[in-house]
C-alpha cells in the first residue's frame, strides 16, 4: 500500500502494491511518448491525434497495473494545470479512485455527484476545480477552457460558485 499525491487538487490516494502512478509531465511530442511506451509494455494501442493536448494510458505489465499520463506545452501555465488534473482524473478512474475527488471537488464549489458524470465531464469538472483552487475565478476559467480546448461551455452548470 503506497500514498500517491494529487498536488493539483490538493488530494492523495491509496494505490495497491501492484499500481504504478507516473506522471510523465510535459513532453515535446505526445505521439513518441505513446509510442515508446506502447513499445516498452508490447502493447498495441492506436497512436494519438495529432491534436491531442495530453493523454492517460493503462498499461499491464504482467500483475502490474501501469497509468501514465503526459501534455504538451500550451504556452500558458493555467491551460497546462488544466490538462494534467484532466489527465490525472482520468488515471484516477482507471483506478477506481474517484471518491477522493469528490470532498476537494465540492469545496471548489462543484454541485454534483462525480460517479453520475461521463469520464469527459468528470476530467474536465476537475480541471476546472483546478484552476479555482488557484484563484482562477469560475467565468474566467471557463472563457479560458471553452477557448483553447475541447471543453463544452455548458461546463459552469456543475457548480454553485462564480
Ligand atoms: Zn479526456
Amino acid at each position: 500500500m503506497k500514498l500517491q499525491l494529487f498536488p493539483e487538487l490538493g488530494c492523495e490516494f491509496i494505490l495497491q502494491d501492484n499500481e504504478f502512478w507516473h506522471n510523465d509531465g510535459m513532453v515535446s511530442d505526445l505521439q513518441q511518448w505513446k509510442y515508446r511506451l506502447d513499445v516498452h509494455y508490447d502493447d498495441n494501442s492506436l497512436p494519438l491525434a495529432e491534436e491531442s493536448t495530453g493523454h492517460c494510458s493503462q498499461y499491464w505489465w504482467g500483475r502490474e497495473n501501469h497509468v501514465h499520463f503526459a501534455y504538451r506545452d500550451l504556452g500558458n501555465p493555467l491551460l497546462n494545470l488544466f490538462v494534467v488534473a484532466h489527465e490525472s482524473t482520468h488515471g484516477l478512474t482507471i483506478l477506481n479512485q474517484e471518491e477522493v475527488l469528490q470532498s476537494e471537488l465540492t469545496r471548489a464549489g462543484f454541485n454534483e455527484d462525480l460517479m453520475s458524470l461521463d469520464p469527459e465531464t468528470k476530467a474536465n469538472v476537475s480541471g476546472l476545480c483546478a484552476l479555482l483552487r488557484r484563484g482562477t475565478g469560475l467565468v474566467p476559467a471557463i472563457s479560458l477552457v471553452t477557448a483553447r480546448l475541447h471543453v463544452p461551455d455548458d461546463i459552469g452548470m456543475y457548480f454553485n460558485c462564480s
